[in-house]
């Protein structure tokens, strides 16, 4: 085991707010592209803005072709070691809380109860007028047998996955949580992130501005290596596998 998963490992046993800070790259080993993968839906069609969605009906139709390509994605995977590993330190008291880019939905699959989700989710529709709520598959079928946008049944409002389009703000309540959670901790893990998305990517530097020790776990740097008291560069399987060897207790 190398020294800086040892080190993690002991901050984590001893620590009594940790906070787990997640992006795309932690699903990549349940087969979910991130945002850079050159196979990835993202980096082959271009975003629908939330202005566009709201304007005009073909956007619309182009928005519900991009997230049904995504949802079998999304539906077919399944959590991995670090899912797991996460969801189980906080049934033991170690894990406060995970804050997650990912729209997912794999931590709560792999366990996980106490999660804010800053981009939203896309295992839910969410009506744009009455705000119902609606689970996803029957939508995202409806859309693949008629090629038309679904409307809502109850109110006939404007129907969209429940996540936050390029152009659409970020929920003030979870942002806000997130940053109460970042202020509290006392070790931040920033896992699969290239940490250049603001606001979310603010939250490390946050947590370690309040005297969090921050450990980043990434593939590739970030621009925010230099804050880290711990950076790994390595799979994040990888590092779980060896993280949930040396089995941090509260
Ligand atoms: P990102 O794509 O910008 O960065 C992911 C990082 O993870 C990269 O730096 C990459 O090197 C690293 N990485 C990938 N696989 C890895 C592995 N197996 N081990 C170690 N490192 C690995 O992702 P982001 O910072 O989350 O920002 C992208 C935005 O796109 C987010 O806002 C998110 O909402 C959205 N997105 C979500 C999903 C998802 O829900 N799974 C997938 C793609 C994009």
């Amino acid at each position: 085991m190398t020294e800086n998963i040892q080190t993690l490992a002991h901050w984590l046993r001893h620590s009594k707010s940790a906070v787990a800070f997640t992006g795309a790259g932690i699903s990549t080993e349940s087969g979910i592209p991130d945002f850079r993968s050159p196979g990835g839906v993202w980096a082959t069609n271009s975003p629908v803005y939330f202005d566009d969605f709201l304007r005009s009906e073909e956007s619309r139709i182009e928005y519900w072709r991009q997230k049904s390509l995504t949802h079998d994605e999304f539906f077919q995977a399944q959590p991995n070691i670090a899912h797991l590993a996460l969801a189980a330190w906080e049934r033991k008291g170690v894990l406060h809380g995970l804050i997650t880019q990912n729209i997912d939905g794999l931590h709560q699959v792999g366990g996980s109860v106490n999660v804010l989700e800053l981009h939203g989710t896309a295992r839910e529709i969410g009506c744009l007028q009455c705000y119902t709520r609606f689970e996803a598959g029957p939508l995202v079928a409806e859309f693949k047998d008629t090629g038309r946008p679904p409307v809502c049944q109850k109110c006939g409002g404007l129907l969209k996955h429940a996540t936050i389009s390029f152009g659409q703000s970020l929920s003030p309540d979870v942002l806000q949580t997130a940053a109460a959670w970042a202020k509290r901790s006392d070790v931040f893990l920033a896992i699969g992130s290239s940490l250049v998305v603001t606001p979310a990517a603010d939250l490390p530097a946050l947590a370690k501005r309040h005297g969090a020790k921050l450990a980043i776990i990434n593939r590739e740097t970030t621009p925010l290596d230099h804050l880290a008291d711990i950076v790994i560069n390595d799979s994040i399987g990888e590092v779980f596998s060896e993280l949930a060897a040396a089995e941090p207790q509260p």
